[in-house]
């Protein structure tokens, strides 16, 4: 390879390109059905990617012109740094690649597929939640809840020893482990981010513990128990992550006869933006043998934009298909003269912060009247319950967050301690629940991103401080977001269009004049 800057950029471009196109396709038909050949195309794929990315050659090149300071032209330095930084997070052995693929591959298949079962029926995880959120007898969210952890057990074997694996390759380039190894490699520093943790922590304390014990007395009289008797499975989802629905207001019936896939294009008319080809390329309703999450995917940084989805006409659907939708707008516009490299957004939480603002118009009493077509004084009754609904979202959210981030960062620094254990005592922390009595299960690998998305979890706070931010902006600036195409105009041009040829904290400085804080963020809860 030579080491010209330019010709080094252009021949890693023409090699990686293919790659990660034939791997997002791969990818994309793995999810909607995860046959074993569908599953076994990803896995190659995979390994074809990082086999590429893993090369020490390439890396010692990437590392070098990286550092060389005769690179002016910021968008040669910015790719230079991206291959540095893709390189450095692959490189590994071939014996690692393959075990890693082999486990991965291994554990998606259990995940994807895995129903959990209750008196011999199979349960989807939209069943699972509907039950969680809508029952009122003790017994029944106790086994449902149950069931839904069984994945864990099949599982958490092989999630240990991936996070052995990526720690040896982690500790082989001087980190400490994956999970610092992680953190530098997407440019955020870890004691910032433990720091800032910190600070949400504190600050989310009062209104958590207040809201919970509020939760508390509402769920005790749900099911008619005692405070003490309160467990897990009382809290509305598998996790504790949104939280049962507080007060008289069903926002489900809001959008309930309503067609989402409508509602979502008309909300993204409203503000200049297309979404009609995005919505016809995407897989939106449940199915068997399909995977139960949503995501939004780019395979090919060339408009092949596609989301997949498992909608049911609920506000919490509303809400994720906007929020794909969100990460879709942010790849579709990208600025197309981008050289590829670039032609991504700034950072994951840059991409999950749209999302997440996109999503949250589902609580903005001007979603119901402009675009829903709710009638005005409904839509005022609605309007406080909804703002309720999504301050207590957050701080559930936040609560979570910092049980995910807690909980990865101990299991890197040592995978062999008593996990099951680590694992409710920073639930206890965090979430204020109380721990089953006597349970001993990995309940830690139930969550997916614990195996597949790892180090991951931090980016969506991260993305909802970033969202706080970007809606004080157009809040003042346009008067709010729904049926305002100058604020779409603003996201466009500022957020979406420099892709990544801005890091995270020039792209949050440039646009909204502010680094990147809490507090806006906390200012919507506290
Ligand atoms: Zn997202």
């Amino acid at each position: 390879m030579k080491k010209h800057p330019e010709d080094f950029i252009k021949k890693i471009t023409e090699q990686a390109r293919p790659l990660e196109k034939t791997y997002y396709l791969a990818e994309w038909e793995a999810a909607a059905e995860a046959s074993i050949e569908a599953l076994s195309r990803v896995k190659d794929a995979q390994a074809a990617y990082i086999r590429f990315w893993s090369d020490p050659e390439l890396f010692q090149i990437a590392k070098q012109l990286n550092e060389s300071e005769k690179v002016d032209d910021p968008l040669l330095a910015r790719q230079l740094k991206l291959i540095y930084l893709t390189a450095a997070q692959n490189q590994q052995d071939e014996a690692t690649i393959e075990r890693l693929i082999e486990l991965e591959s291994r554990v998606r298949q259990r995940y994807y597929n895995y129903r959990g079962r209750v008196d011999g029926r199979e349960l989807s995880d939209n069943e699972i939640d509907d039950i969680l959120k809508a029952s009122r007898d003790s017994g029944q969210v106790q086994q449902v809840w149950e069931a839904s952890k069984q994945v864990g057990q099949q599982v958490a074997e092989e999630v240990r020893e991936m996070a052995r694996l990526r720690n040896t390759a982690a500790r082989a380039q001087g980190f400490r482990d994956h999970f610092h190894r992680s953190l530098f490699l997407e440019e955020i520093d870890e004691q910032e981010l433990l720091d800032l943790f910190e600070d949400l922590e504190e600050q989310s304390r009062k209104p958590f513990a207040g809201l919970k014990g509020e939760i508390d007395r509402a769920l005790c009289a749900r099911f008619g128990v005692p405070e003490e008797d309160l467990r897990p499975w009382h809290y509305g989802d598998r996790f504790f992550q949104e939280g049962p629905q507080l007060g008289e207001v069903d926002l489900d019936s809001l959008v309930a006869n309503q067609a989402l896939e409508k509602l979502a294009a008309a909300t993204y008319e409203g503000i200049g933006m297309d979404v009609g080809a995005i919505l016809s390329r995407s897989d939106l309703y449940p199915r068997s043998g399909k995977n139960q999450h949503a995501f939004c995917i780019h395979i090919d940084r060339e408009g092949d934009i596609r989301t997949l989805n498992n909608l049911q006409t609920t506000h919490r659907w509303a809400e994720t298909l906007l929020h794909e939708l969100g990460h879709s707008v942010y790849e579709q516009y990208l600025d197309p003269e981008l050289p590829w490299l670039l032609r991504a957004p700034a950072h994951t939480f840059t991409t999950e912060a749209v999302a997440i603002l996109m999503g949250s118009l589902t609580f903005d009493p001007e979603w119901y009247t402009r675009v829903i077509g709710t009638k005005e004084e409904i839509a005022r009754t609605l309007a406080a319950a909804a703002l309720r609904n999504d301050q207590t979202k957050k701080l559930i959210f936040t609560r979570w967050c910092l049980t995910m981030t807690h909980f990865e960062r101990l299991f890197y620094s040592d995978p062999e301690a008593d996990l099951d254990t680590t694992w409710w005592d920073c639930v206890e922390r965090f979430q204020l629940l109380r721990r089953p009595d006597a349970r001993r299960a990995p309940d830690w690998a139930a969550k997916i991103h614990i195996a597949l998305a790892p180090v991951y979890y931090h980016n969506y706070e991260l993305g909802h401080l970033m969202a706080s931010q970007l809606r004080k902006r157009l809040t003042e600036e346009d008067g709010g977001i729904v049926g305002r195409p100058s604020a779409g105009r603003w996201l466009i041009d500022r957020i979406f269009s420099p892709g990544a040829s801005l890091d995270w904290r020039a792209l949050v400085e440039k646009a909204t004049g502010e680094a990147l804080n809490p507090r806006y963020f906390v200012c919507s809860f506290a």
